[in-house]
């Protein structure tokens, strides 16, 4: 059985040809499922009966399956869905004025082990297919509506998409072709826990969609101690490989930091972060640490993320503290967790 959302355009375009049909249906059968979205081949009421069966034969078009959506009080949705394996993921849809922002799960948990991150505390599973991916954001669009069109996906969810590379590429030229889902590049973003080689890749790769690197360090000694990856790509490493990436100022890298309490907060941490950044073209998201039961930091008080950024600021660097969205129902960033199992 193919699954037909692993297949880019040329992809489908050979798989198409191996059973037979004119060249021209690739198009019509992506405009089905990544346009009108179908959720069967049946659906597909330009293509012949007789082609129809023989899709219907060999490939499925659904992978995903929904199994709980909550709502936040600021109009945050946090979907949980059940894979064909039985295990499960989280997506986040977020709606802004202007735009709708789709956070997708890269893989079931994650290997990167941040101290913080309550993703981290389940390990690692295993990576997402491009169908897994892709599929997320088919379901959020069906269940939202298509007056709101998710216009915006970040590579945020659980996992490292670095770490999962050929299948977040794969799920990026879905979502970034023009007869699929037709996304702008520059509203793409994925991000890094700092997989140098990976960062390589992407800049040969996949550089038409934004970088976004969880720093929240400024010295190897203090992010070893909440990022355990750093022992394997260290700091001066990962500033190395953002100088050889293709970044300016219109193709900027997010900066991510998450502001702990008395950890990674200090001015002179403000003050270490501007040197490290220097000359490279990026904007800076401060992230306010999300809480949970048994956390163990502090999230730093909002004055104190104020003077951390006003410490950028008065160093022309473009800063921003992250809103946290979608709290109320553990939605927000590094809050996401499935270990609640299937019932029997
Ligand atoms: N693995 C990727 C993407 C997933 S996490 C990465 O590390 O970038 C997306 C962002 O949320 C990362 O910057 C991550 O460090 C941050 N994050 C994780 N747990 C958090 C928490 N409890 N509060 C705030 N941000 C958190």
């Amino acid at each position: 059985m193919v699954e037909i959302k692993n297949l880019n355009m040329d992809e489908l375009k050979e798989f198409v040809k191996e059973l037979g049909f004119e060249p021209y249906r690739a198009k019509q059968i992506a405009q089905w499922l990544y346009k009108k979205r179908v959720k069967s081949f049946d659906e597909m009421t330009n293509l012949s009966k007789r082609a129809r069966e023989l899709l219907s034969r060999k490939a499925r078009i659904d992978v995903l399956k929904t199994v709980k959506v909550e709502e936040s009080s600021d109009g945050t949705r946090k979907y949980l869905f059940e894979l064909s394996d039985g295990n499960r993921i989280e997506s986040v849809f977020i709606p802004e004025k202007d735009w709708n922002t789709l956070c997708v799960s890269t893989q079931v948990g994650c290997p990167a082990g941040c101290k913080f991150c309550l993703t981290a505390k389940d390990g690692f599973t295993r990576n997402l297919t491009a169908a897994e991916i892709v599929d997320q954001y088919i379901h959020v669009q069906r269940d939202v509506g298509e007056e709101r069109r998710i216009s915006n996906v970040v590579f945020m969810g659980m996992g490292e998409p670095l770490l999962n590379f050929d299948n977040v590429k794969k799920a990026v030229e879905i979502m970034t072709h023009r007869d699929m889902l037709d996304l702008s590049t520059r509203k793409v973003t994925v991000s890094t826990v700092g997989v140098v080689p990976g960062i390589d890749r992407m800049a040969k790769e996949m550089n038409k969609v934004k970088l976004a690197v969880s720093l929240h360090a400024t010295t190897d000694e203090q992010r070893e101690k909440i990022v355990p990856l750093n022992r394997k790509w260290p700091i001066g490493e990962i500033m190395r490989a953002l100088r050889r990436y293709p970044a300016d100022n219109n193709r900027r890298i997010m900066i991510e930091y998450v502001m702990l309490k008395g950890v990674n907060d200090s001015l002179e941490d403000a003050r270490r972060l501007v040197k490290l950044i220097k000359g490279i073209p990026v904007k800076v998201n401060l992230i306010p640490f999300n809480s949970y039961p048994g956390a163990p930091f502090q999230p730093t008080p909002r004055e104190d993320i104020e003077k951390f950024q006003k410490v950028l600021w008065d160093h022309n660097i473009a800063a921003f503290i992250r809103d946290s969205r979608g709290q109320d129902i553990s939605a927000a960033c590094g809050m996401l967790r499935t270990k609640e199992k299937k019932s029997a």
